[in-house]
């Protein structure tokens, strides 16, 4: 068969950075992630929304797997005000007279 990574003067050019569009594969499965982190703020962040929700997965491309410890983590977070319930909420306290 033939021999891979043979160096000898081919035309191949090196670099090409391969971007493959809309891969399906989540995040933490790459990473191979087995338990996702409820301090990690900046990560729990980047899967919810404005509002302090989590987004779908159809938005975050996370797997069924992932999604489920994400939200778990994200409930945790939100458990010990890491991160907040919702966005509205705070107005409302805010708005008492
Ligand atoms: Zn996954």
């Amino acid at each position: 068969m033939t021999t891979r990574g043979g160096n000898g003067g081919g035309g191949r050019r090196r670099g090409g950075r391969r971007f493959t569009p809309r891969r399906r594969v989540c995040f933490f499965c790459v990473d191979k992630v087995e338990s996702i982190d409820y301090k990690d703020i900046n990560l729990l962040r980047r899967y919810i929304s404005e509002r302090g929700r989590i987004e779908g997965r159809r938005r975050t491309s996370v797997c069924a797997r992932h999604q489920r410890l994400l939200a778990t983590a994200l409930k945790r977070a939100r458990h010990i005000a890491l991160l907040p319930y919702s966005a509205e909420h705070v107005r409302t306290l805010t708005g008492a007279v």
